[in-house]
């Protein structure tokens, strides 16, 4: 672990943070051969398999940024935090989780399997694809545009300006989804969908296809840290209770079936998506010594060679090692 020094954010410690992550980044970037991109969506096998890139933004204004920061990536199964926090400020949070839970499933995320074999009330939770499409069939509006405009304006005031839907990944999505279209079928069969399926799936494909960058992520990350508060303005972005509930479901249910492993050897509450790309979310510790963001910290990070559960193999062993000399782990 590395030392802990007075206070973290002179000029010269910054230097130190800096160079840190910058010999991380070069050290992990080698494993990316390790992983593979994904391609069962087409368009995301175009992504750079050796690509990794890293942005912490700490509760005290201190940022360090290294890798490929700047690369635009599509925010995936993210998507998933943000549509389940609209879904939860328009409708309530008790209407939502009375149409998901908030269990981990232990299965891929696109699995159906525990729906039908575990005959379960409702999907497991809003991480998982039958759950999100769930979500997302809650979203207000009749056209998949007018439904993803709350996530557009949620988006907005969290980053600061409105991002872009990547169309080639979009529609790329949406030509390949036959396990999305029978998930979508198995809902309206049950009766879980409370919009037109197409309309629904529409809507999904485009959340899914939202561009964003390391940046960005590490922006909404520092905010879900902050319990849901703009550091700067402090203007309530999220509400409290519903920051609390996504940092707890994205610590259980975010890392997809290895999501006991992330917590158990990472520990921090985090969410990652097929494209490569993980957001953390560090809430402020208590400890002895004095260690760099301390306070809390939003982390974004971007490596699309995944591994076997379909994370970032880089990202994840980078989030590793930052967390472990840095002590972030929640626990
Ligand atoms: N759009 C992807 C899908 O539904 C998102 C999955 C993911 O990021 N894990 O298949």
């Amino acid at each position: 672990m590395v030392q802990g020094i007075a206070n973290w954010s002179t000029e010269q410690s910054r230097e130190w943070l800096q160079s840190y992550v910058d010999d991380w980044v070069s050290f992990y970037r080698k494993h990316t051969g390790e992983g593979s991109v994904a391609e069962y969506i087409p368009q995301l096998a175009t992504a750079d398999p050796d690509a990794l890139g890293i942005t912490i933004i700490g509760r005290n204004g201190i940022k360090v940024s290294s890798g490929d920061v700047d690369l635009p990536f599509t925010i995936q199964s993210i998507s998933k935090v943000i549509s389940f926090i609209v879904a939860c400020m328009d409708r309530g949070v008790s209407y939502m989780l009375d149409r998901v839970d908030v269990e981990p499933t232990g299965e891929a995320f696109n699995s159906i399997m525990h729906l039908e074999m575990k005959q379960v009330r409702k999907p497991l939770n809003p991480f998982v694809n039958a759950g999100a499409i769930t979500v997302t069939s809650t979203l207000e509006g009749k056209t998949s545009d007018e439904k993803m405009e709350s996530i557009f304006a949620l988006l907005e005031k969290l980053l600061g300006y409105r991002p872009a839907l990547n169309i080639d990944v979009y529609e790329s999505e949406r030509d390949s989804s036959m396990r999305n279209r029978a998930i979508g079928y198995y809902l309206l069969e049950t009766g879980f969908l409370e919009s037109d399926m197409n309309t629904t799936l529409e809507t999904y494909f485009k959340q899914c296809s939202i561009e964003i960058t390391v940046q960005d992520l590490a922006r909404i990350g520092l905010i879900l840290a902050n319990d849901g508060e703009d550091v700067e303005t402090n203007e309530e972005i999220i509400p409290r209770p519903i920051a609390r509930i996504t940092k707890a479901l994205m610590l259980t249910c975010g890392m997809y079936d290895a999501s006991g492993k992330f917590a158990t050897y990472v520990g921090i509450p985090a969410k990652s998506g097929v494209s490569g790309g993980i957001i953390g979310a560090v809430p402020p510790r208590v400890r002895e010594e004095v260690l760099p963001f301390m306070e809390g910290c939003g982390i974004g990070v971007y490596g699309p060679a995944l591994d076997d559960n379909g994370n970032s193999v880089s990202g994840i062993r980078l989030l590793r090692h930052i967390a472990s000399q840095w002590d972030l782990s929640i626990f």
